[in-house]
């Protein structure tokens, strides 16, 4: 008996966050702006055991992220745990602290997929968002190591006001690369993205070039030598409906912070909620009856406009960390809706992203330093 309470069914997607410690420093980082406050990380065990807990539930898909989880050197345990478990896995990496003996050693202990992550597509940008001098080089050998391992070769880019001009170089360097599947993800403000908001967030008319960009590499896909799968996530801020976010709080996602704090995604953290720790709960008791997944579910604590609203089952109100991050309340309707009272938030920000001139040397990178100083602030 799993004890599931009405309506509720398993996590299907369980998403590893091994650790917050990473050698980069994007300034739009989803780890919270307090990271470098919370050294405490699960032990090996403790994370075999929490996969063991999440398989038997019914979850199948399995992310291993950070920070870099590189920085772990038990990964290749980790990954073969999880293999006998019988999970498909994924590695989201930056590519830093990769050898090609890693990835072979990774491969033979059962990863099904890597997906390394670029910051653009010259060197000098890359480098100068990433914080490292070295990185470009490194995530390049990487990508072309994925690949001769076997893999397909799996890309992601963050995209912002300061490299969303690089669209078609972007798109020519996984080309070139020989890239089966490229994500260009625009930032979503939330963590370090929220800090940087102003200087990160790409004007309407950078958004409607970048768009054209990619649909003309869309529809030239037959004449490619090597045709990638391109998706280009587009920031919420440019709409009128909010997505379901995660496709409905506690519904499919679970993820399990570097200290055992499990949330129903990897935002939440920044909620006034009390999250379960995977120490001290079941991840059974956690997912079925926590008071912190059972928080969002339903839709009865809804307000207006959501509680009456017609599109409630499609978009269940949209982002709670958004609603939060913009009014101060996580209940409200995430003001990206063009129905919430709150939406001149956005219209604000879409200005303000008119006329932004923040320099990419004015943003807040994520570092320890800059850590420490924003959360003792
Ligand atoms: S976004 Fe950048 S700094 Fe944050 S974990 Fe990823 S690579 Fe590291
Ligand atoms: S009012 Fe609420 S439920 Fe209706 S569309 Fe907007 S966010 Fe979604």
């Amino acid at each position: 008996m799993n004890g599931a309470q009405d309506g509720v069914g398993p996590p299907l997607w369980l998403l590893a966050e091994l650790t917050y410690r990473c050698p980069l420093q994007c300034p739009y980082c989803s780890n919270p702006l307090d990271y470098a406050d919370q050294d405490r990380e699960l032990s090996t065990e403790q994370w075999l055991d929490v996969l063991r807990q999440g398989r038997a539930m019914g979850a199948a898909q399995l992310g291993f992220s950070g920070g870099e989880p590189l920085v772990r050197t038990d990964l290749p345990e980790l990954i073969a745990g999880a293999r006998e478990l019988g999970y498909y896995t994924n590695l989201i990496t930056s590519g830093l602290g990769l050898t090609e003996a890693k990835v072979q050693a990774f491969a033979d202990a059962g990863l099904d997929h890597i997906q390394v992550s670029f910051q653009a597509s010259d060197p000098e940008l890359n480098n100068a968002v990433a914080g490292s001098r070295k990185a470009f080089d490194q995530k390049l050998a990487m990508a072309r190591a994925v690949k001769d391992a076997g893999y397909p070769m799996v890309l992601n880019f963050v995209i912002h006001r300061h490299n969303i001009h690089q669209m078609a170089d972007i798109l020519a360097l996984c080309e070139n690369l020989g890239a089966d599947y490229v994500e260009l993800a625009t930032c979503q403000y939330y963590g370090w993205a929220f800090a940087n908001r102003e200087g990160l967030m790409p004007s309407k008319a950078q958004l409607v070039e970048a768009e054209a960009t990619v649909n003309r590499y869309r529809s030239d896909l037959l004449s490619r030598e090597h045709p990638m799968k391109v998706i280009f996530v587009t920031p919420d801020y440019y709409e009128e409906r909010p997505k379901a976010c995660m496709n409905g709080w506690g519904s499919l996602f679970l993820t399990v912070a570097p200290d055992g704090t499990a949330l129903p995604c990897h935002s939440a953290r920044l909620l006034p909620i009390d999250f379960p720790n995977v120490t001290e709960q079941s991840l059974e008791d956690i997912w079925y009856r926590s008071p912190g997944f059972n928080h969002y579910r339903g839709d009865q604590w809804m307000p207006e406009p959501c509680r009456s609203c017609d599109e409630k089952g499609k978009d269940f109100g949209g982002c709670r960390c958004q609603a939060y991050l913009l009014t101060g309340n996580a209940d409200n309707a995430d003001p990206v809706c063009g129905k919430s009272p709150h939406h001149d938030r956005i219209l604000a920000a879409r200005t303000a992203a008119d006329h932004a001139t923040t320099g990419l040397e004015e943003l807040i990178f994520r570092n320890a330093r800059n850590s420490r100083v924003i959360c003792r602030s």
